[in-house]
């Protein structure tokens, strides 16, 4: 039975999902999913909202507010990150929480979905109230996590440090070592190599195959990379390492353009020295919203959500857009894109590098066994063009979009593994 699911799915405020959940009404109805089928995929399991006091510098105690998703379980324990965000609301934690789940899916790694976080701006605490925070959110919440039950991971404004906090926090509680109920810890304390910059070279794993599919000419094809932080400057580095031309480059303050190639490495060192990738010798400053249409054969978006949008979808003229930011694109311009046939390697294919490492650092710490870098590498690679294939082979089988083709994907193997469970 197709029943209309407008109003069953989540609420949109948080737009990081809306092209999401839009994406998946579609797929509810081509997919002819039953009512039990939707409803397995419309609520998550678990979700709960805590409250936890801290002492803070000021010697007052200050009560904080924490969330939890833990949307999916049917292939592995949920997996996903812990954002501190002042405006954090428990609905958008679930519809990220829902995003990760079909992330995981999608490259094929036995973990479900989750996202938690707290409301706090963590630029206004000090070290000492950051780490308090940290800990009290984890015992909040240690009875929920674990290495077989819900991993977390770093998200937007928490990072290694933090992770190792958890680490401890969680250790403390339960007086034995378990390094596989975090993910993207200091190498130090269990993380895994290549986990800091395997976010953009799944990314390019998967650039790589669309290349051959597309057959462009990797020695002609022109870059444009929107943002220069972690997963941009990475991804300009790799692929100026292995010989592409990257004509244009931005972060918030703006861009810099050379049509003749941008000297990646002295770039990075500008940046280091003046904070900003404009002003470079080596090119000529533009805005970042010149970047997006700039004459360029692959733009990648690895900044914020919704870049490419109604104003400017029409004026893009790259032939390929790989999503290594999360929801770069809107409802509006991807519809503009697959009437300009410009093949977008969506988000949760193109960025899930990160997830598949988070996935070998899980697998070392169960296993008490470290690997190599380049054992991290092979794997990475190897994950990453299977599941490029994956897609692709749906999209051509479907005749769809490769994002339809991803989602599609990912549902198939949630629904599958429940009917496995007997949930169906
Ligand atoms: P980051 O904070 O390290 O870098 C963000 C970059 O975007 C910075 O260079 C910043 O200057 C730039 N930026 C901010 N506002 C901008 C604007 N208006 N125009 C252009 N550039 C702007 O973040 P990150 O870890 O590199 O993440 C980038 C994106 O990739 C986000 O969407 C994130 O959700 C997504 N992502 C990251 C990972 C990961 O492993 N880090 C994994 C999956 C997805």
């Amino acid at each position: 039975m197709i029943v209309n699911h407008h109003e069953r799915i989540h609420s949109d405020e948080g737009n990081l999902c809306k092209k999401c959940m839009s994406e998946l009404e579609n797929l509810y109805i081509y997919l002819e999913l039953s009512t039990e089928e939707l409803d397995l995929l419309d609520m998550p399991r678990r979700s709960f909202t805590v409250h936890f006091p801290v002492h803070m510098d000021s010697g007052k105690t200050k009560m904080f507010l924490g969330h939890r998703v833990q949307y999916n379980d049917a292939r592995g324990p949920t997996k996903g990150g812990i954002r501190f965000h002042p405006e954090l609301t428990l609905d958008d934690v679930r519809d990220l929480a829902f995003l990760m789940a079909l992330k995981c899916a999608v490259v094929n790694i036995p973990f479900g979905g989750a996202k938690g976080g707290v409301a706090v701006n963590p630029k206004e605490l000090s070290r000492r109230e950051l780490e308090l925070v940290t800990r009290g959110y984890i015992r909040a919440i240690s009875d929920y996590i674990g290495p077989y039950k819900d991993i977390p991971a770093p998200d937007v404004y928490t990072d290694e440090k933090i992770m190792a906090w958890i680490l401890d926090e969680f250790e403390r509680i339960k007086g034995e070592h378990v390094p596989g109920v975090v993910t993207g810890k200091p190498i130090e304390l269990g993380g895994s190599k290549a986990r800091s910059y395997s976010t953009s070279l799944g990314g390019i794993h998967v650039l790589e195959e669309a290349l051959k599919k597309t057959k462009m000419n990797k020695s002609k094809a022109r870059i444009a990379i929107q943002g220069f932080g972690n997963v941009g400057e990475n991804a300009a580095r790799i692929l100026h390492q292995t010989g592409y031309k990257i004509t244009a480059v931005s972060d918030s303050r703006g861009g810099v353009m050379n049509d003749e190639g941008l000297d990646i490495p002295e770039l990075m060192e500008h940046k280091q020295k003046t904070g900003s990738v404009m002003d470079f010798r080596g090119g000529k400053n533009i805005t970042n919203e010149e970047l997006l249409v700039s004459d360029c054969d692959i733009l990648i978006p690895a900044a914020l959500s919704e870049q490419l949008n109604e104003s400017n979808a029409k004026d893009v003229k790259a032939k390929l857009i790989l999503e290594l930011a999360n929801a770069p694109t809107t409802i509006e311009a991807d519809g503009v894109f697959q009437d300009k046939k410009i093949l977008v390697i969506p988000d949760i294919l193109a960025n899930a590098g990160g997830v598949v490492v988070s996935f070998f650092e899980w697998v070392q710490n169960l296993n008490n066994d470290y690997w190599e870098e380049d054992k991290v590498l092979e794997k990475l690679k190897s994950t990453m063009v299977a599941s490029f294939n994956d897609v692709y082979g749906m999209c051509i089988e479907e005749n769809c979009s490769m994002r339809r083709a991803a989602y599609q994907l990912a549902v198939k193997r949630i629904l599958h593994a429940e009917k496995l469970r007997g949930n169906l």
